[in-house]
């Protein structure tokens, strides 16, 4: 499954910045995803609580996932949100930003 594979990515992620930063828990992941990723982040959600659920570390981890609009740039100049045809020339644009899913922030707690 897709999903599967990008929430253990997520999870993966979160947990090597978490311990980088000497964590005890893991409060909130921060997620970006392009509504070009074809990626359904309920579903994304739905993983890494099934992922994380044996790991101390993220006994409360909030995964909060915010969609991002695609961007898009045409030779002819255009640039903006259209992904299928540039509103300028008819040609297909180049698609910049969308198909990306990355963890902007981790929340952590440490204990003195
Ligand atoms: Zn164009």
């Amino acid at each position: 499954m897709h999903e599967y594979g990008i929430a253990y990515d997520l999870y993966a992620t979160a947990r090597t910045a978490a311990i980088e930063n000497h964590a005890d828990r893991v409060k909130k992941v921060r997620v970006e995803v392009g509504k070009m990723a074809m990626v359904n982040p309920e579903q994304v959600a739905f993983l890494f609580d099934m992922i994380k659920e044996d790991d101390a570390l993220f006994s409360t981890t909030v995964l909060e996932c915010t969609e991002v609009d695609p961007q898009t740039r045409c030779p002819c100049g255009y640039s903006g949100t259209e992904v299928f045809v540039c509103p300028r020339c008819g040609a297909l644009p180049e698609l910049v930003k969308g198909r990306e899913i990355v963890v902007t922030h981790i929340e952590i707690e440490v204990d003195d």
